[in-house]
């Protein structure tokens, strides 16, 4: 066919053309499983339709053929009065959608086809309550009912009736609910319902593709960047009937269990019913062990064919199945939808199954789901309330009280309070109140609102979107829908791992995970599945891991992660704090022999701190970056430092420092610091300043090879742009270099290299590389440079924006934009090995811990990628499934 495809003509590759319902389908069907037959209009057709606003030419022959042929086999005509065959139409595209029309089941069913349904199978109440479900899910999908219209109808019913099961209502009962859903709608949708069996079926698939478009469909594909332009596909199939008495039902399973990994099945089974029942959670389901009891042949049949379906897919399934009157029907399966915990843990008992190898179960998981696993998380053995759940927008388990404004945010946190930022939905007005919040709540917006996109930038965790929540922000509250009221100061917890929401403080517990990378020995079953492939990933990778670290603490803790060096310490927080009266000594100096005293008096400091580092760090290379900040940032803030000033005239005591200090301010101020006087550019204004470092470096790592250990420093000179910058600093260096070790008497192994982070610097690698012994990637400043983006502005103001309109899928800071400052990066790698074959290559930016960037590091030749601690197994991970 053109744009209809027989379930026995696909398979479960033409997830494209037949939807990922349709692919399974056929697949089942080509299996020899028991799938009742049917017929898929592909996503083609759907194309076709949302381009033309109607079917295409010849879509509506093709169905009619199709039909006749599924007439046969099954021995009935579509609705026939006198025994008719029934269909469910059901969408299904590539990617599952929730927010588009789902499914109808029961189409062919009118008043007088519902005569013969009742004498054909001797049973009236289920002939009835196939229409009444048609009725409304027909009413409620295709016609545009608002479902509660219905459902309140047999609420009512029920209600008379004095009970709350549908399964107590009789025949008489459900006639009259058949009228009553005929009369909504009626009134409702201005019209009667078809009573023509092939207009009900033809409406339901209109209705299919038209639910391509909803809003709610619209904002999950950007939410979920599925493509705009994929359309659904519909499948046609003929009914089974789990709502037929007591030996029939209807089930969902899982292949393994999808929260924990654990082996062994695992679903929900439910007599007497339709599918939707199960999952609308009308009764309660029963356990696939008690199904045995009420049914064990179907029962043994269905876990057989679960073993099948697992070795077939070599994965973990879900399954959709219905059972009529003793005999198993197979209604849909797919690789199931699984926790980070289970994903870790499913591929490594396949692999032991040998279901799959090791390679393959490296690439069934992934550095998010690491990520996630290290976060602390809620204690789940405590006692939870869950008030509502949303978007899992940014990971990590939260607790503090509901503030409802970025002032009191702010004020609370100043007194110490562990807060949550409740909003309806944040603009860049809340950034204050978000950093200094434990986590971000939001009713509205989804995985690229501002609240998601800052939240994970900073680190912080969010849920969002979470719309059963009423945000009231002027009173101060929000009430769950139809539940608990939350007040301003009342203490909830989020998770943002799950998105869910909870009443009070729910204790908080470190990851296992983090635990055993930090050396405890734990009998926990994740564990060992990380540690596997942990190790299957190392042994694969050729890209190595670093750190950035400027601690001995944070490097200490890096190498338990793995870390394989350092490649970025940053020497400016060295001048904060206490050592700020030095810096600013420097600064307001006026003679070459003041500066040199305020050098001499950092120096020790800054040898101590590298003495330390390179302890943690022995016998791996430490990558050490010169000062890189405007020095304007050392300095008090000129409206203080005028008040301060103005105070002191008026004391009539005004001080030579301030005077000087105020004079230096100015002197400093800068319209764009980050494109002023920073970097290298310092090295060349104030030269001892650079000088000053690498003394204490080489002394340092001098005094360390000289006690036993080995120090193997990096000095690296930030934002370079010419190889002339570099050849400035670059001899003073050496020349420092060469007196240390004449007077220690010792050979240190050093290298002088250079951070790559202005485009002019990455086109001229070549000449830049005859100076430097290595490149380090900072990426970081290197988006912002050939962006042109402030990267402390545009996050917050306008990438939200950008996210949704499509100029990026992601932001360019968190993964590394391969098109642009990608070509650069492997320009640069180019030119720089051309000139220099053994120039070390490593990457510091932040995206050095991003999965996706990493895969590109590793492509593009680099010898290493560094990131903060917590992200070395993550990258470690990621180098591993890169190199299999
Ligand atoms: P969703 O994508 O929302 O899961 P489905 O198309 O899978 O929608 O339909 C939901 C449920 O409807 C199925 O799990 C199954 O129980 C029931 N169903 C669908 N088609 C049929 C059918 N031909 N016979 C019996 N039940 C069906
Ligand atoms: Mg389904
Ligand atoms: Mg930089």
């Amino acid at each position: 066919g053109t744009y209809v495809f027989d379930f026995a003509e696909g398979d479960r590759d033409q997830k494209d053309l037949l939807g990922g319902k349709g692919a399974n389908l056929a697949e089942m069907t080509n299996l020899g499983l028991p799938v009742p037959p049917g017929f898929t209009i592909s996503t083609e057709a759907c194309r076709a339709y949302l381009k033309e606003g109607d079917n295409p030419a010849g879509l509506a022959e093709e169905v009619s053929a199709h039909l006749a042929s599924l007439e046969e086999k099954m021995g009935r005509r579509l609705g026939d009065p006198a025994d008719p065959l029934l269909v469910s139409v059901r969408s299904g595209a590539k990617f599952s959608m929730p927010g588009m029309m789902e499914t109808v089941l029961n189409i062919g069913l009118n008043d007088e086809s519902i005569q013969g349904l009742a004498q054909q199978s001797d049973d009236e109440r289920f002939a009835l309550d196939s229409y009444r479900r048609l009725l409304s899910m027909f009413g409620g999908t295709v016609l545009g009912i608002h479902g509660e219209h219905f459902s309140e109808a047999l609420d009512d019913l029920k209600e008379q009736k004095g009970t709350v099961e549908d399964l107590d209502l009789d025949v008489e009962d459900l006639r009259g609910l058949v009228e009553t859903f005929k009369g909504i709608i009626r009134e409702h949708a201005g019209r009667e319902f078809p009573q023509d069996p092939r207009e009900q079926m033809d409406l339901a698939v209109k209705a299919v593709f038209d639910s391509w478009n909803t809003d709610r469909a619209v904002l999950y594909r950007r939410q979920e960047r599925i493509p705009e332009d994929l359309g659904t596909a519909v499948n046609i199939q003929a009914m089974v009937f789990g709502n037929r008495g007591m030996t029939s039902g209807s089930g969902v399973c899982f292949t393994r269990d999808p929260a924990s990994g654990n082996q062994g099945e695992y679903g929900d089974y439910l007599q007497n019913a339709q599918g939707e029942d199960v999952v609308a959670g009308i009764r309660n389901t029963v356990s696939l062990a008690d199904m045995e009891k009420i049914d064990k042949k179907s029962h043994d049949e269905l876990l057989a064919i679960m073993t099948k379906l697992e070795a077939h897919y070599h994965d973990m399934c879900d399954i959709e199945f219905t059972v009529e009157q003793g005999k198993l029907w197979m209604l849909q399966t797919r690789v199931g939808k699984r926790t980070p915990e289970a994903a870790f843990r499913i591929a490594v008992h396949m692999a032991d199954e040998g279901l799959i190898d090791m390679d393959e179960a490296l690439r069934r998981v992934t550095g998010e789901q690491l990520a996630n696993l290290m976060f602390p998380r809620f204690d789940t053995h405590a006692e939870r309330t869950l008030l509502a759940k949303g978007m899992n927008a940014s990971p990590g388990a939260a607790v503090g009280k509901a503030v409802f404004d970025w002032a009191t945010a702010v004020e609370w946190a100043e007194n110490g309070e562990d807060v949550i930022l409740v909003r309806k939905e944040t603009t860049p007005e809340d950034l204050h109140g978000m950093m200094v919040a434990r986590g971000v709540l939001t009713s509205r917006g989804g995985k690229t609102s501002h609240a998601a996109v800052v939240a994970r930038g900073m680190g912080r965790t969010c849920v969002c979107g979470a719309e059963a929540l009423d945000v009231d922000t002027r009173e101060g509250e929000f009430t769950v829908r139809g539940g608990k009221t939350i007040r301003e100061g009342d203490v909830i917890s989020i998770d943002g791992s799950t998105g869910e929401v909870f009443d009070g403080a729910v204790p908080v517990v470190d990851s296992f995970v983090v635990r055993y990378f930090e050396g405890e020995t734990l009998d926990e079953p994740i564990v060992e599945a990380v540690s596997r492939l942990m190790a299957h990933a190392d042994a694969a990778r050729r890209l190595k891991v670093r750190t950035n670290a400027d601690t001995a603490e944070d490097a200490g803790r890096a190498r338990k992660f793995g870390a394989q060096g350092i490649g970025l310490c940053r020497t400016e927080h060295m001048f904060l704090g206490d050592r700020r009266g030095l810096v600013e000594n420097l600064i307001v100096a006026e003679s070459e022999e003041e500066q040199e005293k305020a050098l001499d008096e950092l120096l020790p400091l800054q040898r101590a701190d590298f003495g330390e580092i390179f302890e943690a760090m022995d016998g791996l290379p430490v990558t050490i970056r010169m000062i890189d900040p405007p020095l304007h940032e050392f300095l008090p803030d000129i409206t203080e430092l005028s008040v301060a000033m103005a105070v002191a005239d008026v004391r009539g005591h005004r001080k030579k420092r301030q005077r000087k200090l105020l004079a230096a301010v100015q002197r400093l101020h800068e319209s764009n610091p980050m494109l002023g006087l920073r970097g290298v550019r310092l090295g060349i204004v104030i030269p001892g300043l650079f000088v000053m470092q690498a003394r204490a470096i080489l002394e340092a790592a001098a005094a360390r090879i000289r006690a036993g250990g080995r120090a193997e420093p990096e000095i690296m000179i930030p934002l370079v742009a010419s190889v002339r910058e570099l050849d400035l600093v670059r001899d003073k260096i050496m020349k420092v270099a060469r007196e240390v070790q004449d007077a220690e008497g010792v050979e240190v192994p050093f290298l002088v290299g250079t951070m790559i982070e202005l485009p002019r610097a990455a086109l001229t690698a070549d000449q830049i590389a005859g100076s430097a012994q290595f490149f380090s990637f900072g990426t970081n400043d290197l988006t912002q440079m050939t962006w042109g983006f402030s990267r402390d502005d545009v996050e917050a103001s306008f990438f939200s924006n950008y996210l949704e309109q499509g100029v990026f899928p992601v932001s360019p800071f968190e993964s590394l934009d391969v098109e642009g400052v990608g070509a650069l990066v492997r320009k640069a790698v180019e030119l720089g090995r051309g000139a220099r074959p053994d120039l070390k290559l490593g990457v510091c930016g932040e995206h050095g811990g991003d999965p996706r960037s990493v895969h590109f590091f590793d492509e593009v030749g680099l010898d290493y990628v560094s990131c903060s601690p917590f992200r070395v197994p993550v990258a470690r991970l990621e180098a591993g499934r890169s190199a299999i």
